[in-house]
């Protein structure tokens, strides 16, 4: 069921991203197979990717670090360069207590049209992450989570690979929809492999913090582990270029 609901939300996305997208853009199963672009990965053992994208943010950040060490959760944190720039201690906490950091870009632009100006994006991050934690990122989430030849080019070019979400995982936590139905969303599609969208940054993201308490009380009854973005692809399945 997951699968068909996939395929026809691949189909929809297709056309979507004929209008919209400038630069040339393939379907997912065709980025997939090139190992540059994970959406979420094959996997029987009871393990979920939680993501958060464009902090840090001097009050949220640190709230969910909270939840996240009550749950013994690790979770990968898509960093905004001049979030990053302006907030190093969140940056080297993150680190410190075992969560993953990932390039969102510098500044969040929107549809990128040169390769120069994304990989000077991406650059400007890496430095600032690198200064923070010692080591440079290898995971990179578009902005908006939008993908196409350039985008990935870029990427590759780089040695990021491209990190998106589960598409059943896409919390719209950023619009405030209610603590109830941001963890109705997630425990009604969950399984093992699924990388899970969030946001600490970019307004009042107390929902986030309430949900993701929620979310973690229920899946810790149910067994579910919760893996940094390189931990779940080095324990998966399908095989990834990073992987060692
Ligand atoms: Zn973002």
């Amino acid at each position: 069921m997951k699968r068909f609901l996939a395929l026809i939300i691949v189909m929809g996305f297709g056309v979507v991203g004929l209008h919209h997208a400038a630069a040339e853009q393939s379907s997912r199963p065709v980025y997939e197979k090139t190992g540059n672009v994970i959406w979420d990965r094959e996997t029987d053992e009871k393990m979920i990717a939680l993501t958060f994208d464009d902090g840090p943010d001097p009050q949220y950040t640190p709230e969910i670090l909270e939840v996240l060490a009550k749950h013994n959760a690790k979770a990968t944190f898509f960093v905004l360069g001049m979030h990053a720039k302006q907030f190093p201690n969140i940056v080297h906490r993150q680190m410190l207590e075992g969560h993953e950091i990932g390039n969102h870009t510098y500044h969040h632009i929107y549809s990128i049209k040169s390769k120069k100006k994304l990989q000077a994006e991406l650059d400007a991050t890496a430095d600032v992450i690198e200064q923070i934690t010692k080591r440079r990122p290898q995971l990179y989430r578009p902005v908006g989570g939008d993908y196409n030849d350039l985008i990935i080019d870029t990427a590759v070019e780089n040695d990021y690979l491209v990190v998106l979400w589960s598409w059943h995982q896409d919390t719209h936590d950023w619009k405030n929809p209610g603590v109830d139905k941001i963890v109705d969303h997630v425990l009604s599609g969950i399984g093992p492999g699924d990388v899970i969208l969030f946001h600490d940054s970019g307004g009042d993201r107390s929902q986030t913090v309430d949900a993701l308490d929620k979310i973690l009380t229920e899946l810790d009854k149910e067994g579910y582990e919760y893996v940094t973005m390189s931990q779940l692809l080095a324990r998966s399945e399908t095989p990834s270029r990073i992987m060692k």
